[in-house]
Parts: structure tokens; C-alpha cells; sequence
């Protein structure tokens, strides 16, 4: 068998992958790759403006070929962490994955889940979430991402959201996504490899790099998607940086 340097490999999406409906340059021929090798690799993203089905056709359309089992989002996470504490949420998300929680009673809601609802941040629902961590409903979201990229434009992300009704309730909420330890270790324990011998890929330093290095995992950052000059200096850990998805697989190939 020949040596490898990782044992694993976790990729981000959006920025990693793709840019909107743009594939990144190399991508989809990297990701091949891997899956050709039989690395295990593993997708994690927080991205939640669409369902896990919308997700894996986006992916089938842009051409990259993965797994149902191989992806892991912040919206299943967010589900799961509900359903364990048999929650009531109200359910501040876009509306393109509001059937995702058709199955749990939303009457009455007694916690809040926030994920990046765009449009639908109006005064109204933001302040129904405030509202209801006053009263003691704990606080969920997805992820504290500052911007993504898109469509060649940086957009606002979740992560203000949720600042503004943790600062206005004074309720701190809970992380379900990236950099949650635990959303790592629920992607690591999908397979068999230590952590030590896993790479993750990611375009955020914060959510991806510093997520994962907290969670015991190697890291590195690629210069695309919303990666900005200077990023690397932003947390204090050392890792890697590469121009795009292609080097991080051949780093993890080697
Ligand atoms: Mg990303």
C-alpha cells in the first residue's frame, strides 16, 4: 500500500468547489481524483440556503460525483441537536429549507434556530427570535461565517444574525456548524482514520482552519472562494496555504 500523508481528507464547499455556479478552476478534476484513490473525504459545509437534496443536485449539476453519506451540513446538524432535546424551534431560515423541518412541531416554539434566511432578516423575525430568547428559548445557529462568495460578490452571512440576538437577548448561542469540535468530530467519526492523519480544506480561516485545528485536525487554507490577502495572519496557528483545491489533493495524495 503505498504511504500517504493524510489518512482523510474533509472539504469545504462553496468557495472550495464552487463560487455560485461556477466550479473553481481544477476542482472538479481534483475531486475525482480523490474519489478515485479511495481516500476517504468527507464534505462539510455550513452553507444553508438550500436543503441537502438541493445541495447534492448542485453538486451532480456542476459535475462533481458525491455521495449522500459523504456530505455532512450544519442544517442536518441543527435538525439532530433539535430532535435530541425534543425542541420546539422557531425556525428563522430560508425559506428554501423550511420543509427540512416539517417533521418537528414548531407550535409554541420554546428555542430558535438561526441560519442564513437572507432575505427573510427582516425587523419582524429578528425580533421574534429576540423575544424568544428573553424569555429563555435557547439559541441555535448555524455558524458565526461573516461572508461567503458568490456570483463574483461577497454577502453578508449568518453570523451578524445571530450576533444581533445574542447582543439584544443576552442568550449565547450555540454553534451547530463549523467550528463547532463537534460537527468535525461528527464528519471524523464517519470514518476510520485519527484525526492527526485528516486534512481539512476550507476557503474560511475562522470557520474551516481555525474550526478544525481547535478540533485536533491539520488544516489548510486555499486562496479562492472568499479567501482575502492577509487571511492566513488572522489566527495564530501555523498551517498551510495553497492557491486552490488542485495543491491541497496533491498534498493529500502524496
Ligand atoms: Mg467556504
Amino acid at each position: 500500500m503505498e504511504a500517504r500523508m493524510v489518512d482523510a481528507l474533509l472539504l469545504d464547499l462553496s468557495g472550495v468547489l464552487y463560487d455560485g455556479d461556477d466550479v473553481i478552476p481544477g476542482a472538479r478534476v481534483a475531486v475525482a481524483r480523490v474519489q478515485a484513490s479511495g481516500l476517504p473525504v468527507r464534505f462539510i459545509t455550513n452553507t444553508s440556503r438550500k436543503t441537502r437534496a438541493q445541495l447534492l443536485a448542485h453538486l451532480r449539476a456542476l459535475g462533481f460525483e458525491i455521495e449522500g453519506e459523504q456530505l455532512f451540513t450544519a442544517v442536518d446538524a441543527a435538525r439532530q441537536w433539535l430532535l435530541q432535546r425534543n425542541l420546539r424551534p422557531y425556525c428563522l431560515v430560508h425559506r428554501n429549507i423550511l420543509g427540512e423541518f416539517d417533521d418537528i412541531d414548531q407550535r409554541e416554539p420554546d428555542a430558535v434556530l438561526i441560519a442564513d434566511a437572507a432575505e427573510d432578516f427582516n425587523y419582524a423575525n429578528m425580533n421574534r427570535a429576540f423575544q424568544l430568547c428573553l424569555e429563555g428559548a435557547p439559541l441555535l445557529g448555524v455558524g458565526y461565517n461573516r461572508y461567503f462568495k458568490s456570483g463574483g460578490e461577497v454577502l453578508m452571512d449568518v453570523g451578524a444574525f445571530i450576533r444581533a440576538v445574542e447582543f439584544a437577548s443576552g442568550v449565547e448561542a450555540t454553534i451547530v456548524g463549523k467550528p463547532s469540535a463537534e460537527f468535525f468530530h461528527q464528519a471524523m467519526a464517519s470514518t476510520t482514520a485519527d484525526p492527526q492523519r485528516m486534512l481539512m480544506v476550507g476557503d474560511d480561516v475562522f470557520g474551516d482552519v481555525e474550526g478544525a485545528l481547535n478540533a485536533g485536525i491539520p488544516a489548510c487554507l486555499v486562496r479562492t472562494g472568499k479567501y482575502r490577502p492577509g487571511d492566513e495572519d488572522r489566527v495564530a496557528e501555523d498551517f498551510p496555504v495553497v492557491d486552490s483545491i488542485v495543491e491541497a489533493v496533491e498534498l493529500a495524495l502524496v
